[in-house]
């Protein structure tokens, strides 16, 4: 029997480093910047007003990369997604930002990264930003599929369930127990060497 060769999706924050906005809000001790899409649930109200807060307080693109340079990946991850990596393809498909994410890519061994865009001015402050596209992470998966690849997706939050959806196999990992409530049909994984014993059986290895 044939097999279509298998690409592991996974989220970014929450899987494999920790969040990126609740880091740098610990950091600079800016508290307003710890509000989520939990919080504020339209992601470009959430966006505008973190942006606001960023030039409220002078800190340019730089000063936040230092800040998102200190960030470790979470306890394992770095293991994990070499070990992934070795076995399977594996693409990160994330809701933040390339420049965002760049310092956590250099500890992750440079993955591929599938995310967005931010806008800065002369001065390296942020103006904006640029979704790569609406619906990101399950249109990734579905032109993936089409490409001739079984999906198998692993996230944590509300922004990751399309994905999970659209999948051949969708897995929560370390989710918060509202998204584990809501989305019954997902395997609950906490530990990267579950995660890595569910892989294991779908890979055959
Ligand atoms: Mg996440």
């Amino acid at each position: 029997m044939t097999r279509r060769p298998i690409i592991i999706a996974t989220d970014l924050e929450g899987v494999l480093v920790p969040e990126i906005w609740i880091a740098v809000a610990e950091t600079t001790g800016i508290a307003k910047l710890r509000l989520t899409t939990r919080d504020i649930p339209d992601y470009d109200e959430l966006m505008q007003g973190r942006l606001q807060i960023l030039r409220e307080h002078g800190l340019s693109l730089t000063a936040i990369q230092q800040v998102i340079a200190t960030i470790r990946p979470l306890q394992g991850a770095s293991e994990y997604l070499a070990w992934v990596r070795a076995h399977a393809q594996c693409i990160i498909l994330s809701d933040t930002f390339y420049e965002f994410a760049a310092p956590l890519m250099k500890q992750l061994d440079y993955p591929t990264l599938f995310c967005h865009t931010l806008e800065v001015d002369h001065n390296q402050m942020l103006t904006g930003y640029q979704l790569r596209q609406a619906d990101s992470k399950r249109q990734a998966v579905q032109a993936l599929q089409a490409l001739g690849f079984r999906i198998i997706a692993v996230g944590d939050s509300y922004n990751d369930t399309a994905m999970l959806q659209a999948a051949d196999v969708g897995i929560l990992f370390r989710a918060p127990s509202n998204v584990v409530a809501e989305f019954p049909q997902f395997p609950v994984l906490h530990e990267y060497d579950e995660l890595q014993a569910e892989l294991e059986a779908e890979l055959s290895i």
